[in-house]
């Protein structure tokens, strides 16, 4: 009797493959190993799901299978069955989602085991070998020194540059051999934990929040919700200390601007363990590396940014997430997923403790902590001896401004640059000027493919669309009147950079946005150099409030508070409540007190006011009961479906199948379609239909089967269009 399996493949279709399992591979074939099959004149790398002798197709039409590319599952059970849950929560095809969980080379079908770490070792007869008997061949002579001090890994050879031709001929001779590193030796952490350097004595906060996560087994979720400073890294550090000494590992995710050398260095100096770094940044190769590491056992601590969420651990211990409140941990590109909701789920699956921290806890995790979903832990004490904050708002209404700076902040830099400190000014706009603006006429020069104002480069001599990518040379006429006075309108983080180094040419000044760090490498040297004091002055954009510590800034300006305040989004205010809250925790450290100045046109603006006076901890959670009055999220569920087209009765008419097949009335609440916030993008028109309802088993049960009739018309292949559940960006 034949044999058949199904197979997730990474296509955009929600369903499984039906291939024929030649009897060649029925011994080694697992559920959860890759195979490769043809799929329409291609062939692609898929996951068996199941294997079974029946087949409810024509079996005439089966195709078999390529290839067996693993010999034993990919993906731990628990994750297999957490990109199962994924693929149905978030709406998308479970081969794409599994697909996107394990590493590119994988996916590409690459060798999923472990290829032995082999290491050049000096044998006992080359250690009796005199180095001076080498004299004549520099090349042998440099590697056997090198390797009387120590054995070499493959890539430590090649760091020491060191002569493959040397290693062939000490090989020869018998003084130099290659060994296989023992997974014995890997796991050496598992026997004994070696601690790198001695803790900080905990304060009382900290000692409770430590004793309280370590004292539980198995799943649950905590929130530690703590000041900028408050130690909470120090508290993650102790409790991965517990779990290393049970033998088991921990994942720590953080967002994607926090993975910085610093961090990494914290985690590594604390622990003589193997730490495995998962980013965007590394080659697919080292990826991989980290991943084999971390499902071998052999990385005790795994550090990375949102995709990390789907390593798998041979000995789970905890999963961490850091900044919890990071809009970086939603996926919205392709398959959509939060790693925060699904590292709850991961812990549950795999019956371990989840720790989310942040200073500025999302609402989603406040409603969760104050309902006693998960165990909430307070931090409210800065732990080393820091000074409080001092705050105020600058009223800019009827007052002169130099390229966005009022007088008043500008004398307020000048005394604290004076005094020898740094500080940051904080502008959400790169480039020089958000519009070009025809002085004449009044045209503001707007992208021929999108709802959205050219923003002026001056320094690249560029007009530039921040939404298309779309470019010009900076045009000489107005294009509506042919007038030649054409003016930047608005200020960007380019002109703020200029001026303030015309106003004070003395302080050297720096600038951090994604224009001044595009090239690699160039972010972590702007930090270091203003670590050590080469810059005075700190000109950036989000990028800047994020992560960084800076302890010789005792000034943070704010300048387009206003932009922040109006928004469309209704997570505006608690994305403003955050982003003040992160600046301010940047200025002042130990021995220096920080001011933090708010520029405005809405002095009396309540949410402004409210966050200055009460601290997010008091707004955060009246924000939140406004959010149930308004039945919003997190009190309720939404799914945003997002469609565009050339044509925009096209995008209409998908958005209003699903609005025609989705209920209406108490329980649930259908909006649109509507145009989008930015009506038109790189030349399609964008609609959006919105659904909500407070029962999430109910938002599954309607929307999957209205999904399911939609996604057979032929209305569903007209246009582009998407579906992101509890969507975090609503433009
Ligand atoms: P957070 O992660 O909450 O921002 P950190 O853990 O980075 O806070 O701690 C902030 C600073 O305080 C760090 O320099 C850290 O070394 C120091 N620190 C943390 N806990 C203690 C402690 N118990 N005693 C002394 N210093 C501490
Ligand atoms: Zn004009
Ligand atoms: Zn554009």
């Amino acid at each position: 009797m034949p044999n058949f399996v199904d197979v997730a493949l990474p296509v955009p279709l929600r369903q499984r493959f039906s291939y024929l399992l030649p009897d060649e591979f029925i011994d080694h074939a697992k559920i959860g190993s890759r195979v490769s099959v043809p799929f329409g004149n291609q062939h692609r790398v898929g996951i068996i799901l199941n294997i079974t002798p029946f087949c409810e197709l024509d079996e005439s039409k089966i195709k078999p299978i390529t290839e067996l590319l693993d010999q034993r599952p990919l993906l731990p059970e628990s994750l297999a069955k957490l990109c199962d849950w994924a693929a149905k929560y978030y709406f998308t095809s479970h081969g794409q989602m599994l697909s996107q969980a394990i590493p590119v080379a994988l996916r590409k079908g690459g060798e999923s085991e472990f290829e032995g770490q082999v290491e050049y070792c000096i044998t006992v007869l080359g250690n009796e070998i005199e180095l001076s008997t080498l004299k004549r061949s520099p090349a042998q002579k440099k590697l056997l020194a090198a390797l009387k001090i120590s054995a070499l890994s493959p890539a430590e050879f090649n760091e020491l540059s060191l002569s493959k031709s040397a290693l062939k001929a000490l090989t020869e001779k018998g003084w130099v051999e290659a060994k296989q590193r023992t997974t014995e030796f890997n796991l050496r952490w598992r026997q004994s934990l070696v601690l790198g350097e001695t803790p900080h004595k905990l304060n009382a906060e900290q000692a409770v929040a430590v004793s309280t996560l370590t004292q539980q087994s198995g799943f649950n979720t905590s929130l530690i919700e703590g000041v900028t400073g408050s130690g909470k890294t120090e508290v993650y550090l102790s409790v991965i200390e517990h779990i290393l000494k049970q033998s088991k590992q921990a994942l720590v995710l953080v967002p994607e601007i926090g993975l910085t050398p610093q961090t990494i260095g914290r985690f590594r100096r604390r622990f003589d363990v193997q730490v495995s770094v998962i980013h965007s940044g590394l080659t697919d190769k080292q990826r991989l590396i980290a991943w084999q590491q971390a499902r071998e056992g052999e990385a005790a601590i795994i550090i990375g940014t949102r995709s990390a969420l789907f390593t798998p651990m041979k000995y789970p211990g905890i999963i961490i997430l850091d900044e919890e409140h990071d809009s970086s941990f939603k996926q919205q590109e392709g398959v959509g997923y939060h790693a925060r909701d699904l590292a709850v789920m991961r812990g549950s699956l795999e019956d371990i403790p989840v720790v989310l921290g942040s200073a500025t806890p999302s609402l989603e995790s406040l409603n969760n902590a104050l309902s006693k979903r998960y165990q909430h832990l307070e931090l409210t004490n800065r732990a080393g001896a820091a000074q409080k904050v001092r705050q105020g708002i600058i009223d800019i209404r009827d007052q002169p401004l130099k390229a966005g700076l009022s007088t008043a902040l500008i004398n307020e830099i000048r005394i604290h640059l004076d005094a020898g400190n740094q500080v940051l000014l904080f502008l959400n706009r790169r480039g020089y000027a958000p519009a070009l603006l025809c002085h004449e006429c009044g045209h503001l020069h707007e992208c021929d493919r999108c709802d959205a104002f050219f923003t002026l480069h001056q320094a690249l001599g560029e007009i530039r669309c921040h939404h298309c990518g779309n470019q010009y040379a900076i045009p000489r006429q107005c294009h509506q009147c042919g007038s030649t006075m054409l003016a930047g309108q608005g200020i960007g983080t380019e002109q703020l950079e200029q001026t303030l180094q015309q106003l004070f040419p003395k302080y050297p000044v720096v600038r951090i946005d994604r224009d001044s760090t595009r090239r690699k490498g160039s972010l972590e040297s702007h930090l270091n150099a203003i670590h050590k004091g080469e810059y005075k002055i700190l000109v950036g954009t989000q990028m800047l409030a994020k992560g960084h510590h800076f302890p010789d800034v005792t000034l943070v300006g704010m300048l387009d508070v206003d932009g922040a305040l109006f928004s469309a989004d209704f997570r505006a205010p608690e994305r403003f409540g955050q982003l003040y809250t992160q600046v301010s925790g940047r200025a002042g450290r130990a021995t220096k007190a920080g001011t933090v100045l708010l520029q405005t046109h809405q002095a009396d603006n309540p949410i402004l006011r409210e966050i200055l006076h009460k601290g997010y901890a008091e707004f955060s959670r009246n924000q939140l009961e406004e959010r149930k009055q308004a039945l919003l999220p997190p009190a309720w569920n939404m799914v945003l479906v997002k469609a565009e087209a050339h044509n925009p009765i096209d995008a209409d008419t998908l958005l209003n199948e699903f609005a025609n097949r989705l209920p209406q009335n108490e329980q649930c609440e259908v909006i649109g379609p509507m145009p989008a916030p930015m009506d038109k993008k790189a030349g399609k028109f964008r609609r959006h239909l919105m659904f909500q309802t407070q029962s999430r088993p109910l938002m599954q049960k309607v929307f999957e089967q209205a999904l399911a009739e939609v996604e057979q018309l032929p209305i569903a292949k007209k246009c582009r269009w998407h579906v992101d559940r509890d969507p975090q960006d609503l433009i």
